[in-house]
């Protein structure tokens, strides 16, 4: 079974002619492979297969990604604001009990600044307030990460390696076949420095980047198998 992201490129701009075959893969035509990825069920993990290996595709249906993107992170970023508020009431409650009807107690002082470093350790968790506004050019850099992203040297991709009779996960990569990318080269996709990167927008991009990849993977086996079946079928 050929590469599904390497049958997809071809169906890239100079190669959309859904009669001829795509050399190579004689098996399969390009519309095999467009009927096939129709099959992929619709989602964030669709949207990122065309987005990162059918560039052309994609640009028509860009505002599917976008709206995939926005329902991918809407629910995290409720729940951050949900825990900060808890957080703030929390203190807010710690802070009127102190000295309520009479001098402070040392346990209502450790309780307020108990609450104090919760808060504290909420707002170190939660996404820079201009997440939402940054999330075109965070979803752009991943998606480009994904699709650009060379394999890991050590296993040559294959996220195992085999000393003697064994298969190990690569320790280089732990098993994900991937290469290092660099805080520097990501802080300078999103456009920031590379400190600003690592103090405020390292959790979210990795955050994005984590779910966007197994959901790309997931669509991508979909697809595999959808292709497989029909190969099967003709055979
Ligand atoms: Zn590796």
């Amino acid at each position: 079974m050929a590469n599904v992201r390497e049958l997809m490129a071809r169906l890239g701009p100079s190669t959309v002619k859904f009669d001829t075959g795509c050399g190579g893969t004689p098996d399969l035509t390009n519309q095999d492979i467009a009927a096939a990825l129709g099959m992929v069920p619709s989602g964030l993990g669709r949207e990122l297969l065309e987005a990162c290996w059918w560039p052309d595709g994609a640009a028509l249906r860009r505002h599917r990604l976008r709206d995939a993107v926005i329902a991918l992170v809407t629910p995290e970023l409720q729940r951050q604001q949900r825990r900060l508020a808890e957080a703030r009431t929390d203190l807010g409650l710690a802070e009127v009990c102190i000295g309520w009807g009479g001098s402070a107690t040392a346990e209502q002082r450790a309780n307020r600044d108990a609450a104090q470093q919760r808060l504290c350790r909420v707002k170190m968790q939660c996404w820079p307030i201009s997440t939402l506004e940054s999330l075109p050019t965070l979803a752009m850099a991943v998606i480009n990460e994904i699709a650009q992203r060379a394999h890991c040297a050590s296993c040559e991709g294959r996220g195992q390696t085999q000393p003697r009779e064994l298969l190990m996960p690569c320790k280089v990569c732990g098993g994900s076949g991937l290469g290092q990318v660099s805080d520097r080269r990501r802080a300078c996709a999103i456009g920031r420095d590379e400190s600003t990167y690592r103090s405020k927008w390292r959790g979210v991009y990795e955050w994005l980047l984590r779910r966007m990849t197994e959901a790309e993977q997931e669509a991508a086996w979909a697809l595999m198998i959808t292709l497989n079946k029909g190969e099967g079928a003709a055979a």
